[in-house]
């Protein structure tokens, strides 16, 4: 810590439950695809808040509906009908897959995964269920006993209750067809592999996994929780493979950057709930609403999912012109890109902030994720392009020591 160090800096330091790593700035503002910290440097922004700045940071429709909605009302639960809740469940079951048109709201990814077991153990009377290796679903315990990798999971012991889960290899069709019995509830399963390194799945294990969970009277649950509204080129992955689950996850990207969270399903699904079975204070409270229909509509009106295939194409192709011998693999869909390196992303990731002025985030420790706001430019994507070019070929000596000191920080650091 240096002495110029900010007071929002020192206080957030000194207050915070430490959990989670922090970098050594303070951001203030955003718009579109850039941030700024509070000396006014500027950042294009390629984590957009974990993929949840898919229409860019603040975007007007965004700010007006909600600067709208806060002066008639902020707070209203679910028993209660709400104008705003009724429109964004129209606009919602307006873009999902045809037959996924009942709703479950809450307030963020994790919560739409418990919300998407609940159902499925009352919707089909098991408790087993199959999840991926290298999948990620959350961090609660419920949500945690999908999620594959140990160290989320051994540090709460017995409490991640995970007996009831088959994790199966992403992609390999053998192992998903031995795990899939009479007793699997749900195959719990994100069309792109996000946390675990960007992995966009195979349509043939996607169609397989449709295909066996059907025969068996499983059903088939996609994370889309990172993928959807438009990250991957279309509104949800799901489309890419042309497989419509019973249920999908939403959340991140659902409301332009509030808290929110989903889970759709089909209406055979819904109906073996209880009656009271499930439910939250906050979940479908007017200001979320709001914003939720804003983003959505801004992401149909101004052909989002179309710009994120294009820009995705353009960035893919960039980044793999990179004559670089520390790239093994780029790969990706749409705007959810990885790179790949032989080695720790960590010193690159954070030579891209310091040295360059560009925010990236990791997913497993080779890997330097790309999730920019669709807003992004074809300019910005060329700076970002031959910014991360000029830091794989020569982080210059002062950065690669300060690198080291935060790779080892961000080693223990979570991305999620
Ligand atoms: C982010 C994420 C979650 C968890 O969502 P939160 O809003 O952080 O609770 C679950 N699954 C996937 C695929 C995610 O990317």
């Amino acid at each position: 810590m240096t002495s110029t160090q900010s007071k929002w800096l020192e206080a957030e330091l000194k207050f915070d439950s430490r959990v989670v790593g922090k970098h050594e700035v303070v951001m203030t503002r955003g718009q579109g695809s850039v941030v700024w910290d509070e000396s006014g440097r500027s950042y294009i922004d390629c984590v957009a808040g974990y993929g949840v700045a898919n229409i860019g940071h603040c975007h007007p429709d965004v700010v007006k509906a909600i600067r709208d909605q806060a002066e008639r009302l902020l707070v209203m639960p679910q028993s209660l009908p709400n104008d705003r809740r009724a429109e964004f469940l129209t606009e919602l079951v307006g873009v999902t897959p045809a037959g996924l048109d009942r709703v479950f709201l809450c307030n963020s990814g994790t919560e739409a995964m418990e919300a998407a077991k609940k159902f499925a153990i009352t919707a089909t009377g098991r408790k087993r269920f199959v999840s991926m290796k290298r999948g990620f679903s959350g961090r609660s315990l419920g949500a945690l006993a999908f999620t594959w990798e140990p160290k989320y999971r051994e540090p709460f012991g017995e409490a991640v209750d995970n007996r009831n889960v088959d994790f199966v290899t992403y992609g390999n069709i053998e192992e998903l067809r031995a795990a899939i019995t009479e007793e699997t509830a749900a195959v719990i399963l994100e069309p792109v592999q996000g946390e675990g390194g960007v992995r966009p799945a195979s349509p043939e294990f996607i169609q397989e996994a449709r295909r066996l969970t059907q025969e068996k009277g499983a059903l088939l649950i996609l994370d889309e929780i990172q993928t959807g509204f438009c990250r991957t080129g279309k509104m949800f992955a799901a489309e890419h493979y042309g497989v419509v689950p019973d249920g999908m996850t939403l959340a991140k990207a659902m409301a332009g950057g509030v808290p929110i969270g989903a889970f759709v399903m089909t209406a055979e699904v819904a109906d073996r709930m209880p009656a009271g079975g499930h439910g939250g204070t906050f979940g479908g409270n007017p200001l979320a609403m709001a914003a939720g229909v804003a983003a959505i509509r801004a992401m149909k009106r101004e052909g989002m999912a179309e710009q994120a295939r294009e820009k995705g194409a353009y960035f893919m192709e960039k980044l793999r012109a990179i004559q670089s011998p520390k790239i093994r693999e780029v790969r990706g869909l749409g705007l959810m890109i990885g790179v790949e390196l032989k080695e720790k992303s960590a010193p690159y990731i954070h030579a891209l902030e310091h040295e360059e002025g560009v925010l990236t985030l990791q997913a497993t420790p080779l890997v330097v994720r790309f999730l920019p706001p669709v807003t992004i430019s074809r300019e910005q994507i060329d700076t970002v392009v031959a910014a991360f070019e000029r830091v794989l070929n020569g982080v210059n000596p002062r950065a690669e020591r300060q690198a080291e000191l935060a790779a080892a920080q961000q080693e223990q650091t979570q991305t999620e």
